[in-house]
């Protein structure tokens, strides 16, 4: 039995292919343009994110062919897309997570802001979906907007898997919206009015493990069921196994997030951490405590695209390599202005500690030293909110492949760093979800016995030296915040 993942990221798409032992047999992935239409904004056209989907599973059905037992969705989380329920055509480019358009209309709100945070887990930030929805109705003024439909991207995968049938999304994908009370589970009629969001717009909402309807969208997945949906990182601690209390993962792709699972209790941070669902493997919900770092993997491939310093992320790694140190030299990636555990909207990158000897070298090693510097600031504020120490961090997504970041990130943390044997871990939480539901597993602690470890970086920096070097980071921090 074979189940089919749809990961729609924030750079790429992916279709894989998972056997009944959660082994990947088939995967096809296509990056798609990114837009940036003013400072601090970003875009995406749903047309063309809609055809990468298309693309990368008839690639890899083609290639594997054979029955599959059912779908599973995962998404890049928040990024918004309207449409016209009758012509099917989204009435604005999404709007993307990482996208700061939506500041002011976060500041002209901020009286509302603990209301908010009680109700949704999370603070008044452009990050979530609901002002990005009322920018684009201001924006596009429709004329008729009982036409419109709105949701996160697997609501606008759904709706085109299946052909205009389902307008729905899930748990944990609707608790990134600030229009959804992670409590009662069910869209707030009063956060809804404070946003302008009229919620006979938003999508019905599931559980993760839960029939979405069939595919009638892309021929050779006709007819079959499409059985799991999550945000992506909730299906990457899903795919992780991490099921109850105290389990965590950080996921190094884009931005990176780590989240840590605090059972059916939903915790509050006293430390810029937001509350949000998790999936579980019986179908209903549970909570995780999350920091979400903006700019990740972005910092290498800004390197790579803007610079140009390097021509491929990978290249990153010996760059890193061939220095002793990082010189002095800091980059602090707010590019997007900074997330956990700060959300300073303002905030704009900055480097510090320039000198006539700094080359493109010092500034590789510096980007990728910001990775594990940020995931070091969050792991502290989880510690501290939870009062727990974690003994070792699990890691996925695409930029784990970088060894020098792992250690690096190890030696940060003074705690070791295990990394999968399957770094997918995303997708791999997608079709379990489909998986579960579809009987090729049957329950949670089947999917925990078959997860391969892969490698572990142990830390070996001294306490010292960790501390100076993150002393160092303090410092560019403090140059970076908005007064
Ligand atoms: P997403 O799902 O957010 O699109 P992925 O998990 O596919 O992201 O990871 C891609 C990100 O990881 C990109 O930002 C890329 O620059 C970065 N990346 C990939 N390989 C490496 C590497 N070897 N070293 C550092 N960064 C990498």
């Amino acid at each position: 039995m074979r189940v089919l993942a749809i990961d729609q990221g924030t750079t790429s798409t992916r279709a894989i292919l998972v056997d009944g032992r959660g082994r990947v047999i088939g995967e096809a992935q296509r990056a798609f343009k990114q837009h940036y239409p003013k400072p601090g904004w970003v875009e995406h056209d749903p047309l063309e994110i809609w055809r990468t989907v298309v693309d990368t599973v008839k690639a890899v059905c083609a290639k594997h062919p054979g029955p599959v037992a059912a779908v599973g969705i995962t998404n890049q989380r928040e990024t918004t897309v309207v449409w016209d329920r009758r012509t099917g055509k989204p009435v604005y480019n999404a709007i993307v997570w990482q996208c700061r358009r939506t500041t002011d209309a976060c500041r002209a709100l901020q009286a509302h802001a603990p209301l908010f945070r009680r109700r949704t887990g999370l603070p008044l930030d452009a990050y979530f979906s609901g002002t990005k929805i009322r920018w684009i109705l201001d924006h596009v003024q429709p004329k008729n907007p009982a036409r419109l439909a709105c949701g996160t991207i697997d609501s606008w995968l759904i709706w085109n898997l299946t052909g205009g049938q389902t307008h729905a999304t899930d748990y944990t994908n609707a608790s990134r919206t600030l229009l959804f009370n992670i409590h009662k589970r069910r869209w707030d009629p009063n956060l809804c009015n404070l946003l302008g969001v009229p919620p006979s717009l938003l999508p019905h909402v599931k559980s993760s493990i839960d029939d979405y309807g069939l595919v009638t969208g892309i021929p050779a997945l006709k007819g079959v069921p499409i059985f799991g949906v999550a945000g992506d990182q909730q299906a990457a601690l899903f795919g992780q196994t991490c099921f109850s209390r105290g389990q965590s993962k950080s996921t190094y792709g884009t931005g990176a997030f780590l989240l840590m699972h605090t059972g059916k209790k939903a915790v509050t941070s006293k430390r810029g951490l937001i509350t949000t669902l998790t999936a579980q493997p019986d179908g209903s919900c549970g909570y995780a405590l999350e920091g979400s770092v903006f700019i990740a993997g972005a910092a290498i491939q800004w390197l790579r695209d803007e610079l140009k310093i390097i021509s491929r992320s990978a290249d990153s790694e010996a760059a890193a390599r061939a220095l002793s140190d990082n010189g002095g030299v800091y980059l602090v990636p707010a590019f997007v202005g900074l997330g956990a555990p700060h959300w300073d909207m303002d905030a704009r990158g900055t480097i510090v500690g320039l000198t006539r000897g700094t080359n493109r070298k010092h500034l590789i090693r510096a980007a990728l030293e910001s990775i594990a510097f940020q995931v070091a600031d969050v792991l502290d504020a989880m510690q501290a909110d939870t009062r727990t120490k974690l003994p070792r961090l699990a890691v996925d997504g695409g930029a784990v492949q970088n060894d020098f970041l792992m250690q690096f990130q190890a030696d940060m943390l003074g705690v070791p760093v295990q990394r999968p044997a399957n770094v997918e871990s995303t997708a791999l939480g997608a079709a379990y979800l489909a998986g579960l539901k579809a009987g090729v597993w049957q329950n949670g602690n089947a999917l925990a016995a078959q997860k391969r470890a892969g490698r572990t970086f142990k830390p070996t920096m001294k306490p010292a030296e960790r501390q100076r070097l993150r002393a160092g980071w303090q410092h560019a921090i403090r140059q970076t915040r908005t007064p």
